[in-house]
């Protein structure tokens, strides 16, 4: 089977990997260059949370990203990348403290029983840097977060050939399979870009094992643990399509829940502000639809990594099926 896949971000590798690994054929085209990667995938602080997105995120998320946490395991040791399911921490500062209520009783509300309430102690066991540093929180023991630049590094050898600079129209290519993974760059009829700012820094003052979030009025700030004391500390969730640098505004707020959740914060080096699009449907629900001959794949929104696994497992499936009816066809 040839396959042509239309970018080369979080999907279209993962699908790339997956059909090489059957025997297929597997060209990706990739509109940015290898050395400046374009993807929301390399922004991302991919987080594993569907307990933490759950309120403001359909049922469905929440059922493939719980199932989708079970598939992680195996398919990252596969490809040596760092990972972590040892649950993730919330707090609120004095005045955000009502938030952190709320979001406890929408979880009950819902039905969720897991998130669980912790004091001081169990705060300073978790996670030995933030002892006394807040004197309760919740614990979301299902989650967890994964090193989302190694993944798509170990993916580049094994999802087939990647010809970077080549921004191409889909519709254009002639293969067995064509798949359209071209996230926000689809320019898709009411597909809108959700703009995300993120920081990374390097702590060795802080030591983090889980992702921690802190409630904010606006969005949840975070800080999500990587390897060799790195941090993702994110992220702006801004309705807008503007790829423009890191704002003053959303660097002071980022910096400063970084700041306030751990004082060694104050000592990282900063490593690099980005900004990436999440692709979104009106409905922040994603979509894996045919376009005549084109398989499309795109509204992954704030959940990509979350739930790419579960969306890997449809993908392949769908190719399948048309495969196998082509081929009744041809006989
Ligand atoms: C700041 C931020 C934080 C995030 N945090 C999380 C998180 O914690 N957990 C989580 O689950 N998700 C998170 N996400 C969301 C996640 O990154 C996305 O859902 C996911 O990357 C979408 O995957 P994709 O393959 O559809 O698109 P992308 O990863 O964006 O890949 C699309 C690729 O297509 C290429 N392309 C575009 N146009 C063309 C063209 N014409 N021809 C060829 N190639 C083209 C692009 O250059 C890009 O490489 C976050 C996103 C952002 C921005």
């Amino acid at each position: 089977m040839r396959v042509e896949i239309a970018g080369a971000g979080l999907m279209g590798r993962l699908i790339g990997w997956r059909l090489t690994q059957g025997g297929a054929d597997v060209t990706l085209r990739e509109r940015a260059s290898r050395d400046a990667p374009e993807s929301a995938a390399h922004v991302a602080a991919a987080m594993l949370a569907p307990v933490s997105e759950f309120p403001d995120a359909d049922p469905a998320v929440f059922e493939m990203g719980r199932a989708s946490l079970e598939l992680w395991p195996p398919m990252l040791d596969a490809l040596g990348v760092p990972y972590g399911v040892d649950g993730s921490l919330l707090f609120a500062h004095g005045p955000d403290g009502p938030l952190l209520d709320k979001f406890h009783r929408s979880l009950g509300a819902l039905g969720e029983t897991e998130a669980r309430w912790v004091d001081a102690d169990e705060v300073g066991r978790l996670e030995p840097a933030l002892a006394d540093r807040f004197q309760r929180g919740l614990y979301l023991p299902h989650e967890g977060w994964l090193d989302n630049r190694a993944l798509l590094a170990a993916l580049e050898p094994r999802c087939g050939t990647i010809r970077f600079d080549d921004a191409v129209d889909p519709r254009a290519l002639r293969a067995d399979v064509v798949i359209d993974c071209r996230g926000i760059g689809a320019a898709l009829p009411g597909l809108r870009g959700v703009r995300g700012e993120a920081i990374r820094v390097r702590a060795p003052e802080v030591a983090l094992a889980r992702p921690v979030r802190l409630m904010h009025p606006r969005y949840q700030l975070y800080a999500a643990p990587r390897p060799d004391d790195e941090y993702v500390i994110g992220a702006t969730q801004i309705e807008s399509a503007s790829t423009k640098p890191v704002t003053v505004r959303s660097a002071l707020e980022l910096l400063s829940a970084a700041f306030a959740l751990h004082a060694g914060f104050a000592e990282a080096e900063i490593l690099e502000l980005s900004t990436g699009l999440r692709p979104a449907y009106a409905d922040n629900l994603p979509r894996i639809e045919w376009d005549g001959a084109v398989l499309r794949v795109n509204g992954l929104y704030r959940h990509g990594f979350l739930i790419a696994p579960v969306l890997l497992e449809h993908i392949v499936s769908e190719i399948e099926k048309s495969w196998t009816s082509s081929a009744t066809a041809t006989a």
